[in-house]
């Protein structure tokens, strides 16, 4: 036999979660032939001695709708394994788009994902339909990509600003429904939905699909099940699936897998993953297709108070934070504004709405130590000392009350002081029996969204470096099954995920030994030179897209092999 690409005396982890074994992988046009021991010549051969040959990794929960169209490899998702990735996740696709809307759509898409808005004007928007979208991005890729409907963009291109507003009428969810079919048809892999109430436009309105009554999400869910095919993702699903099971009732009613946002630990809620997993060990027993997504990541995040977000919950937080910078300094110096915010964040003693926000959010804010490599400003010399600090350690050093301490710290240091804050997968043990847990989908990496505050497609890398290598929770097979086979059969990408013959020759070349994503370091290569943070990884020997080799040894060849990701009526309508 004479292969395109041969990788020789690899440790052949195959996706499925079977043992794995030493040998080869034989590639042609694009395909996986065989493994096994295998002569023959080909026109490449890969030593992967020492190595693991993995399937490629699927990130299943992307925001790189406008990024794709100057970034064709959705940096840097491929950097860390991924060989697909899956973008219109939580409403907020790119498409339908009515000419001169686009500045409004992509507005919903910067200030829930936070990518700045300078950026995205960027964007030439040389389509209107999802299917022109698909088509605009086809044969000019690096990685694969598949697309979902976002109901928010449809529900805009309906109704226009009335979008978030008013239930919508007869005929306007009638005319969603085609747009979705239509979508659908076209191959989208589905209908991504949204129950976010954290969600907003940058006018603090919730985004259109968070206004949707129910009867209009059914009736677009149902036109996946009138056409038997399709995934439907939930925005803010956990919530929803709590409160009265909407997740689950769409998955039963449409026949269609949903998934949804989020199990994970928070020390907002400590016991809340295992109320869900209770739910969901219920629903899935009755037979129903409805999971969440989880991360593996505990999803910190780097932020300065001028461009921070996380206190927009709070009623008198909000509009500084949308405020000019030194319109941000004089209400930070302002005694009557602290005293607001100390009773709506600190004593809790006023009506705060519902945020996500912990109360004690200030045990989990740290005044940054990496801040030399993230911030144009260095922190004054004389603060130094409360580096790698809490919030509430920098008011107990200091004698201070929380709010205090904290903007005393930034008013000195003009905005510029770097923080940190995650409250979200602390628990070691929890987020272990939520990486194990069978009925959750590994990912929920946001790649290409929240560019300036984390790197989240290094999930993988973490999965593999530190979860299975260092702490030990899981088997390589089990942990590669989690990244592959799993993403791809539930977002009904039914050729990839398994290195088997007759399989798409998506394969991620890495050593278990050393695989890890890198620390987070400042770039400025977005468009107008615009910075977002950047996490490398270590260990990824290859990426390879279509038997195409992608990124060898953390550089782009060139190549361009990724196709765009369509469902399997769509292929079956082809033949
Ligand atoms: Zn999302």
């Amino acid at each position: 036999m004479e292969y395109d690409l041969l990788i020789k005396n690899g440790r052949v982890v195959d996706g499925s979660g079977m043992p794995s074994f030493h040998g080869d992988v034989g590639v042609k046009a694009g395909k996986i032939v065989e493994r096994g021991k295998l002569s023959g010549n080909a026109k490449r051969v890969i030593d992967a001695d020492g190595l693991v040959v993995a399937p490629g990794f699927v990130d299943n929960h992307c925001h790189y709708d406008a990024q794709v169209t100057w970034d064709s490899l959705c940096t840097f998702s491929c950097y860390h394994g991924a060989t697909t990735v899956i973008i219109g996740n939580c409403s907020l696709s790119l498409a339908p788009v009515r000419p001169g809307s686009q500045d409004r759509l992509a507005e919903f898409l910067s200030y829930v994902e936070a990518i700045p808005m300078d950026v995205l004007r960027t964007v030439d928007f040389s389509w209107e339909t999802v299917p022109q979208y698909m088509d605009s991005l086809e044969s000019r890729l690096g990685v694969n990509v598949g697309t979902l409907v976002g109901h928010s963009a449809v529900r805009h291109y309906v109704m226009g600003d009335e979008c978030q507003g008013r239930p919508a009428t007869g005929d306007e969810i009638e005319a969603m429904q085609d747009i979705v079919r239509e979508a659908i048809n076209a191959g989208a892999l589905g209908l991504s939905i949204s129950k976010n109430m954290g969600h907003t436009d940058p006018q603090g309105v919730l985004v259109p699909a968070v206004h949707a009554t129910e009867a209009e999400i059914f009736a677009l869910g149902g036109v996946l099940r009138e056409l038997g095919t399709g995934i439907i993702q939930g925005g803010g699903g956990r919530a929803a699936e709590t409160k009265n099971r909407l997740m689950s009732r769409l998955s039963e009613a449409t026949g269609r897998q949903v998934v949804y946002n989020n199990l994970g630990q928070t020390a907002r809620n400590p016991n809340g993953w295992k109320e869900l997993m209770a739910i969901i060990d219920e629903t899935s027993q009755a037979g129903i297709r409805a999971y969440p997504l989880c991360s593996p990541l505990s999803n910190a995040s780097r932020f300065t108070m001028r461009n921070c977000q996380l206190f927009r919950g709070i009623p008198s937080w909000f509009p500084i934070l949308r405020a000019e910078d030194d319109e941000k300094l004089q209400a930070y110096r302002d005694p009557q504004v602290r005293q607001k915010l100390h009773a709506e964040a600190v004593d809790w003693s006023e009506d705060t709405p519902d945020t996500n926000l912990a109360r004690n959010w200030y045990d989990y804010m740290w005044v940054d130590e990496w801040v030399d490599e993230w911030v144009d400003e260095p922190v004054l010399e004389k603060n130094q000392g409360f580096a790698g600090k809490t919030i509430n350690e920098l008011a107990q050093m200091q004698g201070k009350g929380i709010i205090d301490a904290f903007l005393d710290l930034v008013v000195e240091e003009n905005l510029d002081t770097g923080f940190k804050h995650g409250n979200n997968n602390v628990d070691r043990e929890a987020v272990a029996q939520i990486l194990n847990y069978p009925n959750a989908i590994v990912g929920l990496s946001d790649g290409g969204a929240h560019v300036q505050f984390q790197g989240g497609y290094g999930y993988s890398t973490h999965l593999l470096g530190y979860w299975v290598r260092e702490q030990q929770i899981m088997s390589l097979e089990q942990a590669v099954r989690r990244l592959t086979f799993e993403s791809a059969t539930t977002f009904g990408i039914y050729d990839r995920g398994l290195l088997h013959p007759g399989m798409a020759a998506d394969i991620t070349i890495f050593d278990p030994d050393t695989v890890s994503p890198t620390n987070e370091e400042v770039v400025h290569d977005f468009p107008k030179g615009a910075w977002r943070i950047r996490t490398l990884a270590e260990g990824i020997k290859c990426t390879i897209v279509n038997g195409e080799v992608l990124i060898e040894d953390g550089e782009h060849t060139g190549a361009l092999p990724g196709k765009v990701m369509r469902n399997a009526l769509y292929h079956a309508n082809q033949d």
